[in-house]
């Protein structure tokens, strides 16, 4: 009996059962490049620019210093530096299809609003405006830091980073304290802090002498020109980020997890470029897309929306000397693409929100969802059985763990990530990611046995 279940069952038991100590280095060093990685990479700017460092030392090039591409090339193009689309080119004609593997480098956070700054009763403060989606009570009462660039009307950029270094002081959002909470207390959890309460306390002492009004703002636009060159009005033309000013860590006495910021979704776009990193000859054109505004819709012109990446596709077709009327449509009706998003992991303390046949579970390998969307599949681009069989094939052929899940119960929720964007196009797509605990939260935690799993099938997928 034990023979004919272990034959007809579902496999799904944990990927760290049994390991040698060898596999467990291997996997326990793959994660120490991701944590160090993320430590300068917590904006999608910043992750394209330590992208480019990487491709650059392993041999891709901008696709502007090829007259044309054959065969072996390694190539990129980066968007506004802040999506980039990178491609190994293979042996067989794109108009084969392309092998595409696609995340995001965005993740929840907080933005300045145009006019942020301002003082009130002796303390100055940065006005916010949130980014994805965010429990807002989750951001007050943690250090912060504030990443991203200004922008001055010459077109000089300034670079900001403040709060990373131990030597960089932080920012904070306060919150009330318990004693005096009692009417916040009593409100639903999504109204305890309002958006316009997302004021980020930025300094307290005024200038000295001056007979005028917000001193303490007049100090802090004083400290700002005298480290930046900037004034008020450069705040217009800036992107200012506000993150978390924690460090990746690993988590657990077993040291079996990695507790971070953002790693939706950049555990995916860091495990699909170094798995890009590693390719020799492929057969079929490999392409890693980290695209940008995943969170708030994938919109812009750094989104998957836009037509950025067809550019990106007609440009290697052009450089391969391919290219003809309308081979575009062709290539991606028979392109094929694992949309490496993060999904929900099943966490016991929420068990209710979660079917556990169908829940995603840390520890079991990377997870396949079919389809996402809500309330009955709606916006979802469900991918065709027969894909879906040559996922399986293609796995089983590399003995990577896997598992096939939703997020969470019908009706209970939803999400989405790029896979229809690109569906619509006729690519054949499944959603392809890691499983995640506290997704969208200042500190996301996930399992190092996926992370390398992950890497192993974009690895495999791209080989194949
Ligand atoms: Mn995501
Ligand atoms: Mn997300």
């Amino acid at each position: 009996m034990e023979e004919l279940k272990d034959k007809l069952f579902s496999k799904k038991n944990v990927g760290w059962e049994n390991m040698e100590t060898r596999q467990k280095e291997e996997i326990f060093n793959f994660c120490k490049g991701y944590m160090d990685y993320l430590n300068k990479a917590k904006t999608e700017r910043e992750f394209i620019k330590q992208a480019k460092i990487v491709a650059d030392e392993n041999g891709f090039k901008d696709i502007s210093e090829f007259n044309e591409l054959k065969p072996g090339d390694r190539v990129y193009f980066i968007n506004r530096e802040k999506s980039m689309y990178l491609a190994v080119i293979g042996k067989n004609k794109m108009e084969n299809g392309l092998h595409i593997i696609g995340s995001h480098v965005d993740s929840p956070r907080l933005d300045l609003k145009p006019n942020p700054l301002y003082e009130d009763s002796g303390f100055a403060y940065f006005k916010t405006h949130y980014y994805g989606g965010i429990k807002k009570y989750q951001w007050t009462a943690i250090p912060l830091s504030i990443h991203g660039v200004i922008v001055k009307p010459s077109g000089e950029k300034i670079e900001v980073n403040v709060g990373e270094s131990d030597t960089d002081p932080i920012f904070t959002i306060t919150d009330l304290l318990p004693h005096l909470a009692q009417e916040q207390m009593e409100k639903k959890l999504k109204n305890g802090v309002e958006g316009e309460a997302l004021n980020l306390l930025i300094g307290s002492i005024p200038m000295d002498g001056e007979k005028v009004s917000e001193k303490v703002k007049l100090n802090i636009l004083n400290i700002l020109n005298q480290k930046y060159g900037v004034v008020e009005e450069d705040l217009y033309s800036a992107e200012l980020e506000l993150v978390p000013a924690f460090k990746a860590r690993t988590l657990g006495f077993d040291e079996s997890m990695v507790a971070a910021y953002g790693q939706d979704d950049k555990i995916c776009a860091y495990t699909s470029l170094m798995a890009m990193m590693n390719l020799e000859n492929v057969e079929n054109t490999a392409v890693c897309i980290l695209s940008d505004k995943e969170e708030i819709g994938s919109m812009g012109n750094t989104g998957m929306e836009s037509h950025m990446f067809d550019y990106f596709v007609s440009e290697l077709l052009n450089k391969t000397g391919e290219n003809r009327v309308n081979l575009l449509d062709k290539v991606f009706c028979y392109s094929k693409m694992l949309s490496s998003d993060v999904d929900a992991g099943f966490d016991p303390i929420y068990a209710n929100v979660s079917d556990k046949n169908n829940a995603g579970f840390l520890g079991k390998g990377i997870a396949l969802v079919k389809y996402t969307g809500s309330r009955g599949k709606a916006g979802a681009s469900d991918a065709n059985a027969e894909f879906v069989a040559w996922v399986r094939n293609m796995l089983d052929k590399n003995e990577i763990k896997y598992q096939l899940t939703e997020l969470g119960k019908v009706d209970i929720g939803g999400g989405g990530t790029i896979a229809y964007i690109l569906a619509n196009k006729g690519v054949d797509v499944i959603d392809c990611g890691i499983p995640v605990l506290s997704m969208h939260a200042p500190y996301e935690v996930t399992s190092k046995f996926d992370i390398y799993e992950a890497f192993r099938i974009y690895k495999a997928f791209w080989n194949e």
